[in-house]
């Protein structure tokens, strides 16, 4: 396998797009352009070195977006010139000699397949160079200013080059400096070798592969995307936690103190409820429970607010690219009772978790005066959670 390094070219202002953001930082699904393009190339294990070019005002937003999707660690973020062939030449010195191949690609191409891209790298380590493009299917005309037809194209051997382009690195560095020294200007990488004489190899490519360019390319884009998305892997938790019931303590639920003769014991503030959702949360990302993060022998979480390791529970899960769908929470007292309670709980809840309202449900029961939440020397609480990964 021979090693390539990608350089996706990101340094366009986007104006067509009408909008103020360039239209490489425009999401789609929730996710920007740019990151979709990275994601793809990640996917390649050919791609061993990333190098984003963007324009200079954008570096550091690149570089925050690169560390949120955890692509930091593969990309070399670089400041882009005038003119594409500017970025690329900027790139391209970025290169390292372990690189045989260089693919390079627009940063507003996120629906390249990785499997397009490996067919690009398998041509060019064949042929020097090769680029993905595909045949024009509709007949061609040549128009006037006035928008009058001139003539009819013959379409005839005419295809429409895409990215990505991936040549010899030694070969693109010739193609650069052969251009550089005529003075001459290309759109793509291939006519920078067409100018010098060399041979560039076509790939078939697809439709699909869309450079988003106009507002409409956007709603195709996001139509497409969504046929890709992988259906979210669901994941189920349980927690349970019970509390012994004295007197000097208050008593916390649900991140709220509830007027009451006796409070729960432990060595937090002993929040029952707030302590089995987060069981359960852990439970359904794998991650054990709740003993395992905050040991009840550090002192650290000596009467800590059981909402503050709710909150960070949550980040847990999203670390690990879930989310939290619903809860449905069960808390079984015998007294005081807690129903008038559960809005601001479910407020309080929601907010740790990250969620709306709506996904906390809250339940409580008595057991008629059974074993010993009955007798009030304790209360319980269960926790069922629903989580879903989200892309990364
Ligand atoms: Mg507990």
């Amino acid at each position: 396998m021979q090693k390539a390094t990608a350089i996706i070219a990101a340094g366009g202002a986007g104006l067509r797009m009408g909008a103020s953001t360039p239209k490489q930082f425009t999401e789609l699904l929730g996710v920007p352009i740019l990151i979709h393009t990275i994601r793809a190339f990640r996917q390649v294990p050919a791609i061993t070195a990333i190098i984003v070019v963007v324009p200079a005002e954008h570096r550091e937003h690149t570089l925050a977006l690169l560390t949120r999707y955890h692509f930091d660690d593969h990309c070399t973020v670089v400041n882009g010139g005038k003119l594409r062939q500017d970025s690329v030449r900027i790139g391209l010195a970025q290169v390292t000699d372990d690189s045989t191949l260089v693919a390079v690609h627009d940063g507003a191409r996120p629906l390249i397949a990785p499997a397009d891209i490996q067919r690009c790298l398998d041509a060019a380590a064949t042929h020097g160079a090769a680029i993905m493009a595909v045949p024009v299917k509709d007949t061609l005309k040549a128009v006037a200013a006035d928008t009058t037809i001139r003539h009819t194209v013959e379409r005839e051997g005419l295809w429409q080059a895409q990215t990505p382009q991936v040549v010899r690195a030694g070969l693109l560095k010739e193609a650069f400096a052969k251009a550089d020294q005529d003075g001459f200007v290309g759109t793509d990488e291939a006519s920078l070798l067409e100018h010098g004489g060399w041979q560039v190899s076509m790939v078939e490519g697809s439709e699909t592969n869309l450079k988003i360019t106009r507002p409409d390319d956007l709603l195709m884009a996001e139509a497409l995307l969504m046929q890709k998305q992988p259906s979210p892997q669901m994941r189920i938790g349980h927690g349970f936690d019970a509390h012994r019931l004295v007197a000097g303590r208050p008593l916390i639920l649900g991140g709220m103190e509830i007027p009451h003769e006796l409070g729960l014991l432990g060595h937090s503030d002993a929040d029952a409820l707030t302590h089995a959702l987060c069981d359960a949360i852990l439970g359904a990302i794998g991650a054990g429970d709740i003993g395992r993060h905050f040991p009840d022998s550090d002192p650290q979480y000596k009467g800590i607010s059981s909402i503050t390791l709710l909150a960070h529970v949550a980040g847990l899960a999203a670390e690990k690219h879930f989310r939290l769908c619903n809860a449905d929470i069960t808390v079984v007292a015998q007294r005081p009772k807690l129903a008038p309670h559960f809005p601001a709980m479910q407020k309080i809840l929601a907010e740790a978790c990250r969620v709306e309202p709506s996904a906390i449900n809250l339940k409580a029961s008595t057991t008629e005066q059974m074993g010993y939440t009955g007798r009030e020397e304790g209360i319980s609480a269960h926790a069922v959670v629903l989580m879903a990964s989200q892309p990364a």
